[in-house]
């Protein structure tokens, strides 16, 4: 049982440099893609009351807005739902963002990555500077809840380009950001095609200690590691993933957590074509790596991890049991401490991933 639901639209027009999420690009297949969609989600969902419904990719926005109602309609929703979709700046305009309004989605979720057009087609996006300021400035007239996510460390980026995106994301008065930084995987095209010039280790620590810097002067709370939104907008359904609660995930390659158990969906057309019911892969969650996925992915919020709650849960003494990685971590003034509240510094963010394994190894 869950009141979150992640839904997977795999296909884009084309590959951006950086990408290594499953997508594709035929689009011919997007109606049997659907109708198998429709039902994987009759078979699992059991009607709850949703509280959180998220569009995922991809790019959702290839969808028309009949076919997101369509998959609308299937939930329990109501007005307090937070109906999110991403979007991709091309080929947005007003009737299209008119016609997502009057099907429920009350959140956007545009993938900008920067507002330098040099560095947006040094990384393979399709869309301009200009687009993307156009479809974020005519999204504002239907909707009053729009984040945009920003990459930084990319080819040739530099601080002052870096600086100037996030001016620029202030300057558009949305509600939410989201920051990444890139990360080259195995399977996108930079990985066999690896750009010259990439701002090093050093830079990307920089720019995100900068985008702290501007995005709270301009009215930002710092809420999550990558995440920074006006007061009243985190992510509803980002904080249910932090929180480690259950939730649904349906389509190709969708990951869920249900019952204790995590399983993720196939990957290819031709699998989930067969029977889109089947899991790829399923894991029952003991209670100790639940314990741990609490504690990992708690931290990843500025407001931290209750030990008093974590005790009630899990029956133990958090303080006992994790007191090496706690003491060294306070010590060196990475993680922080206040009644029984344990969170992260700016200095621990920048080298959280070695922070959080060390209570994975305890
Ligand atoms: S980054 Fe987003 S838009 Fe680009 S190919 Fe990947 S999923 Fe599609």
């Amino acid at each position: 049982m869950s009141e979150n639901v992640y839904i997977h639209i795999p296909f884009c027009r084309q590959k951006c440099n950086y990408c290594s999420f499953i997508s594709y690009s035929d689009l011919e297949k997007k109606r049997c893609y659907l109708s198998k969609l429709k039902e994987e989600i009759k078979h699992f969902y059991n009607n709850e009351q949703i509280k959180t419904l998220y569009f995922g990719g991809g790019t959702p926005s290839l969808l028309s807005s009949d076919e997101i109602f369509e998959l609308i309609k299937l939930f329990n929703v109501s007005d307090n739902t937070e109906v999110t979709i991403e979007l991709n700046p091309e080929n947005i305009n007003k009737d299209y963002l008119y016609s997502l309004k009057n099907t429920g989605i009350n959140r956007l979720s545009f993938g900008c990555q920067s507002f330098d057009d040099k560095t947006l087609s040094a990384i393979g996006r399709k869309h301009t500077s200009f687009d993307a300021i156009t479809a974020i400035n005519t999204a504002k007239s239907f909707f009053d809840n729009i984040s945009l996510d920003l990459i930084y460390g990319l080819p040739e980026q530099s601080i002052k380009d870096f600086e100037k995106d996030l001016m620029q994301a202030g300057n558009l008065e949305v509600q939410h950001v989201s920051l990444y930084g890139l990360k080259i995987e195995e399977g996108c095209y930079f990985a066999s095609h690896m750009p010259a010039n990439l701002p090093d280790n050093d830079i990307q620590a920089e720019m995100y200690l900068k985008a702290i810097n501007i995005l709270t002067q301009n009215g930002f709370e710092h809420y999550e590691i990558s995440n920074f939104a006006k007061t009243g907008f985190y992510s509803k359904h980002n904080l249910n993933y932090w929180n480690n609660n259950f939730y649904y995930g349906f389509g190709i390659a969708a990951h869920g957590y249900i019952n204790n158990i995590r399983y993720s969906n196939f990957e290819n057309f031709s699998d989930y074509f067969k029977d889109p019911c089947r899991h790829a892969f399923e894991h029952i969650v003991s209670k100790n790596e639940k314990l741990e996925e609490e504690i990992f992915l708690g931290l990843r919020k500025m407001s931290g991890i209750s030990s008093e709650e974590i005790n009630r849960k899990f029956g133990i003494n958090f303080e006992q049991k994790y007191s090496s990685v706690l003491d060294k971590y306070i010590t060196s003034g990475h993680i922080k401490h206040n009644h029984g509240i344990y969170s992260l510094s700016d200095k621990g963010i920048l080298v959280s991933n070695i922070i959080l394994s060390d209570f994975l190894d305890d």
